[in-house]
């Protein structure tokens, strides 16, 4: 369980984050809204302590996070960041990756290790990619060797900032199954999508982000009568009832 409680963050002298309160609770989807430059990578990254916040707190499972070594935050939290750099080794060592805060020195992976990584590319569908160079895959593959590295990390919470992003549709829609499995496990998964009739038709809670505030948090339904969406994006966000539910569309 993650609490941010009235955070600020800033970069240098610029505060981009502002009095920001949100939880991200286990066996939910919660998924975060906001236009470009709203904050949103900001905050994933502030939740795992790689920029630190100005004021207010974020507490893991009641901890300050100040408080807490990055092994410790490595056990409750995975990240999935926007961008990175994609290192030049195999599949299974890069998912292994996610296993470094359960190792004790002299740092040898263990059977269980392995095990769990497997398990990890069994999960995102890439088993007969395990020796393959990360670096030579497509950036949908790249993806999803990175959720698997996610996945290895066992964390009760898992933070995906556009995870879907290089994927194509039917992976897309893998991933938002994905997702629902993993809340559904009792995890608290957090996703940063553009997708808005993907975010409205996964998640539990959606949070609106604009110019680092959250302007909107609950669930779906309640979001969506809110006209928020329309106001932040400047779209017309409707939706039409099928036979099995909702369908979200923008105009
Ligand atoms: P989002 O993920 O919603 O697109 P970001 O969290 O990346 O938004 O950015 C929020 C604001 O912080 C933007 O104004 C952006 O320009 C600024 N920002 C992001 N990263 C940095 C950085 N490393 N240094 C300075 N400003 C940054
Ligand atoms: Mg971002």
């Amino acid at each position: 369980m993650i609490e941010i409680k009235n955070v600020c963050v800033g970069y240098q002298d610029t505060e981009v984050l502002h009095d920001v309160s949100l939880s991200f609770e286990p066996g939910k989807v919660t998924v975060l809204l906001g236009p470009n430059g709203s904050g949103k990578s900001t905050l994933l990254k502030s939740v795992i302590r790689l920029i630190s916040h100005t004021s207010g707190e974020i507490l893991l499972d009641g901890q300050q996070i100040e408080e807490l070594n990055a092994v410790s935050i490595a056990k409750k939290v995975s990240y999935i960041p926007q961008s990175r750099k994609t290192p030049d080794i195999s599949v299974l060592r890069m998912v292994l990756h996610g296993r470094f805060a359960y190792l004790k020195y002299p740092r040898r992976y263990r059977p269980e290790d392995f095990e769990m990584g497997r398990k990890a590319l069994q999960w995102v569908g890439i088993e007969d990619m395990a020796e393959k160079n990360v670096a030579k895959l497509s950036g949908g593959t790249q993806q999803k060797v990175y959720i698997a590295m996610a996945l290895a990390q066992d964390t009760p919470t898992i933070l995906m900032d556009e995870p879907t992003v290089y994927l194509d549709i039917s992976h897309q829609l893998r991933m938002m199954k994905m997702a629902r499995k993993l809340a559904d496990q009792g995890k608290a998964v957090v996703m940063v999508l553009h997708d808005l009739a993907q975010a409205f038709q996964t998640a539990d809670r959606v949070a609106v982000m604009s110019d680092g505030r959250i302007v909107a948090c609950g669930e779906p339904e309640e979001v969506f009568q809110s006209g928020i969406i329309n106001e932040v994006f400047g779209v017309t966000f409707e939706r039409i009832y099928a036979k099995n539910g909702w369908k979200y569309f923008c105009e």
